[in-house]
């Protein structure tokens, strides 16, 4: 048999608090390298899992491995996201608090995996009922609808979420799921206009078209080949190899009416869809004077019809805008490049607030109508994505890294909370904590008045001149001097040249990040944040990729967290757990000790020659400060 030490040196320490020098970002990589390698895929910090993707299936999501994290404590069964989900579920169930678990990583990390394998393991092991039954199953079927609508292929993931999500689970008094409601934000809509080389527009459009038998498309006025779709042409990607468009739209049908759209829904829903489309391929000529006509007739007559709108009245829209002045109303023709901006933006509205209707859609079929549901406890899944940083970084980016900004903030002080509180609670003296901490840069971006948001806000809606470049200069003039805050008018020489005029530069607690301002002053955001477990996921190819892994660490501040999680002691067991593992390394303790269990850890530690800093025992467990004297334990059970 292998002796606990050599097993340790093959795959490494199941929680990182256990590093010896949990300090080392070498020591993190290689623990988790060496975990990698032999297919453990999960290790915790404390209560937090870090996952990396192993890229193929590892048979470990069965219906035993469900069973085998059931009703288990956390420390008792290797790390897991069934563990984190397991264990969330019984504090609900136990505390009668609300649970949230947060997701966070890169494109292609496993996010959206992980989510699913927590609703899954939701559906199996929690009570059943018939109407329990119908909830599991339009949980479980609101995942392909929305992927359809909300997921495309991009450059780093074939199946990437393009949208944020916030789903509650609601339990009734018994732990049944009776319910849920999803919250969507950031839907990257700009996709439904324009593709990057290589990649694709939202899956729903290559599955109608792949899909739909021929007389949906005949009723559609539409085509059966992606290619002759401006909105699906851009990336120049039809076909993509993991993905099959034609069996996933039968999926996705048999979905949308498992989560209850009858059949006028769908096909309502579809006309929308094959409008967007159609609205892509409304070309325009341009008379002398400058103004653009439409030149594509049938694009129209489709429109009128599947919208159910006036033709003369589209063509209008798409070529003339309106302006109010002095209470009266003036239609103004636009060129060329007008009209086409305006029936971009037209496919963008018509797509966003499809898929808007379409989660609104969900929620009520999810909405739990029985009365005695009322006191619902919730688990939150936050499914997000991580830092980004690009090579240009737009307003999404900035959104999307404040999110994340404030995410770190929430982790490290509920980190700090509950190692607080479990101190207080065994009686054991609380060590102030040295933290980095971020709210100087969250305060940046959100105070009232002068933060970057508030600073934006107020340009959107002055009427004027307000540009991009104004809302630049106003962020110099009012926190040009912040520490965190850079401008190319600001910069010095060194840091000007790698700064584009049109960008402002933030120190993320991960490092700096560039942002563009061009456009920022016509969008807006909705960000939602929360948390108490969380996962990360790490991205990878089937190989350890160490560059990618390494800049992983550090965008999802992890060695901060192992940092704070680990600044008091590594290692804590009730005296029950402790005993149980350890009597037999003290004749007096063994094989059953008679007395109160603390004096029995007590006579256990002193035989096995710890010294009094290297341990402490609190009300009902033992904490031990450092993991080499707890290794020496584990050693000594194996000789
Ligand atoms: P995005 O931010 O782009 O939405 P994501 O983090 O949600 O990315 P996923 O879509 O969950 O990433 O995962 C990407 C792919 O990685 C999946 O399609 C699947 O092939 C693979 N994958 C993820 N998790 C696992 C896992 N636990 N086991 C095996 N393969 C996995
Ligand atoms: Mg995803």
């Amino acid at each position: 048999m292998e002796s606990a030490l050599t097993a340790r040196d093959r795959v490494g320490v199941q929680d990182f608090v256990l590093l010896e020098n949990h300090t080392s970002e070498a020591a993190f990589m290689e623990n988790l390298r060496k975990r990698f390698k032999e297919n453990l895929i999960y290790t915790y910090i404390g209560s937090v899992l870090v996952s990396v993707n192993p890229y193929k299936d590892l048979e470990i999501y069965t219906k035993n491995h469900m069973e085998r994290y059931r009703g288990v404590n956390f420390y008792e069964v290797s790390p897991h996201i069934y563990a984190v989900s397991d264990n969330s579920y019984r504090s609900m169930r136990t505390e009668r608090k609300d649970q949230c678990i947060l997701i966070s990583g890169e494109s292609g990390a496993g996010k959206t995996e992980a989510s699913k394998k927590i609703l899954q393991y939701y559906a199996v092991t929690c009570p059943a009922s018939d109407q329990v039954e119908t909830v599991k199953d339009r949980l479980l079927q609101s995942n392909p609808v929305l992927e359809a609508f909300g997921n495309a292929k991009t450059l780093r993931n074939d199946n990437s979420s393009r949208f944020g999500k916030y789903m509650d689970i609601q339990f009734d008094f018994k732990g049944a799921p009776v319910g849920g409601h999803i919250l969507n934000y950031l839907l990257e809509k700009s996709r439904v206009v324009h593709q990057n080389h290589g990649e694709r527009n939202f899956h729903i459009f290559y599955q109608l078209i792949e899909g739909a038998e021929e007389d949906l498309l005949r009723r559609l006025g539409l085509e059966r080949n992606p290619q002759q779709y401006q909105y699906l042409v851009k990336g120049n990607c039809p076909k993509v190899s993991s993905i099959n468009d034609r069996s996933d739209w039968k999926v996705v049908r048999k979905a949308l009416s498992v989560v209850g759209f009858n059949e006028d829904e769908v096909e309502e829903l579809l006309n929308i869809i094959a409008s967007v489309l159609h609205l892509g391929n409304i070309q325009y000529g341009g008379e002398d004077s400058g103004n653009a006509y439409i030149t594509t007739d049938t694009q129209i007559k489709y429109l009128a019809r599947l919208l159910g709108v006036d033709g003369l009245v589209l063509k209008e829209a798409l070529t003339h805008k309106k302006i109010i002045a002095k209470g009266e109303e003036l239609k103004s023709p636009l060129n060329l490049e007008q009209a086409a901006s305006a029936r971009d933006a037209l496919s963008k509205a018509v797509y966003g607030r499809t898929f808007t209707w379409l989660v609104n859609k969900i929620n009520v079929s999810l909405a739990y109508r029985d009365e005695t549901y009322k006191n619902a406890s919730v688990i939150g899944l936050l499914d997000i994505y991580g830092f980004e940083v690009f090579q240009h970084n737009s307003f999404e980016q900035f959104c999307i890294n404040y999110c994340n900004e404030k995410l770190q903030q929430l982790f490290i002080e509920l980190t700090l909370k509950s190692e607080q509180d479990e101190y207080e609670a065994e009686g054991i003296t609380w060590e102030p904590v040295q933290y980095f901490n971020n709210k100087i840069i969250c305060d940046l971006v959100e105070e009232k008045f002068k933060g970057i948001i508030s600073i934006l806000d107020e340009e959107c809606l002055r009427p004027g001149d307000a540009s991009d470049i104004t809302f630049l200069e106003k962020l110099e003039n009012t926190v040009g001097g912040h520490a965190h805050l850079t401008t190319h008018k600001l910069a010095d020489g060194k840091t000007r040249k790698v700064m584009g005029r049109e960008e402002f530069r933030l120190l993320h607690y991960a490092g700096e990040v560039n942002y563009n301002v061009n456009g920022v002053c016509v969008r807006s955001n909705q960000l939602c944040f929360i948390s108490s477990f969380a996962v990360v996921s790490l991205s990878l190819s089937g190989r350890f990729d160490e560059v990618l892994i390494r800049h992983q660490v550090k965008y999802l501040g992890l060695m901060e967290n192992l940092r704070v999680r680990r600044a008091g002691f590594a290692y804590r067991r009730h005296y029950e757990t402790f005993l149980q593992r350890y009597k037999s390394l003290c004749p007096e303790t063994w094989p059953s000790w008679q007395g109160k269990l603390a004096d029995g850890v007590s006579t256990l530690v002193k035989h096995l020659g710890y010294k009094p800093e290297e341990y402490k025992l609190g009300r009902s467990k033992i904490f031990i400060r450092f993991p080499k004297t707890l290794f020496a334990t584990e050693d000594a059970l194996e000789t």
